[in-house]
């Protein structure tokens, strides 16, 4: 699946809703874009499957075979879904975060069983990096339209690179008391994508920012197999 550039002209200018955003998903593979609200995580799929407006829009490339089901339609919709859904077929799916814990996990549990019978491929998309840490098989971290790293998702929990991707791991509370740890939250705002900071995206925020930061923009570059961020300076 390749997405290279979403754009809108808007009132307010062009709005650029994703920027060379390349993902590729595996047969079987569930992969989970994650990020703030306004990173681009939800308008990835959509775009791809058309599902918002485009009368203004531009899609650079497509090529993908989805289905896109929010995750209360799912509840409605999942045991035709089992009998419908044939091999290979990919998944793109939106946690309602209202959702009941329990019914979250009943659901979680039905899209793994999904995908080991069936050999499904999902692109998940969850408020939050704490629900899809145990159910995908890689993350992709979004920052104001951009994908600004993507690893396998217990190497993303272990060695987060990317500042704003450590800012999202250390703002996730810990249910255990022995290891509990000093909450960490991202400071400021996500930027308008009408009018999104120079070099690199993040530099507003990022408490390692330099002059080359507002200069150049950082490249998805690898970390180590498998794993890759955008940043010039990554942990
Ligand atoms: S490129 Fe610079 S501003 Fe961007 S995340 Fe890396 S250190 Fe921070």
């Amino acid at each position: 699946m390749n997405i290279y550039t979403v754009e809108f002209h808007t009132k307010k200018g062009l709005l650029q809703a994703l920027d060379n955003v390349s993902l590729t998903i595996r047969t079987g593979e569930m992969v989970c874009p994650n990020g703030e609200s306004g990173s681009g995580k939800t308008f990835t799929p959509k775009s791809i499957m058309r599902l918002t407006d485009y009368e203004n829009g531009r899609i650079a490339q497509r090529q993908i075979r989805l289905q896109y089901i929010r995750f209360d339609r799912f509840v409605a919709t999942g045991i035709k879904l089992t009998s419908r859904q044939k091999d290979g077929d990919g998944i793109s799916g939106e946690a309602v975060s209202a959702l009941d814990v329990s019914v979250q996990a009943q659901i979680v549990n039905l899209l793994q069983d999904l995908q080991r019978k069936l050999d499904t491929t999902y692109l998940f998309i969850a408020h939050g990096l704490h629900i899809v840490r145990h159910i995908s098989d890689r993350i992709g971290v979004m920052y104001l339209g951009k994908l600004v790293e993507i690893a396998p998702s217990d190497e993303l929990f272990r060695h987060p690179a990317h500042p704003y991707t450590r800012g999202l791991v250390a703002s996730i509370p810990n249910p255990n008391p022995k290891n509990r740890r000093e909450l960490i939250t991202i400071q400021g705002e996500i930027p308008s994508p009408a009018k999104p900071p120079s070099g690199c995206r993040f530099h507003t925020r990022c408490p390692l920012a330099t002059s080359r930061c507002r200069e150049e923009v950082p490249e998805l570059t690898a970390i180590s197999t498998g794993h890759y961020a955008a940043c010039h300076y990554p942990y």
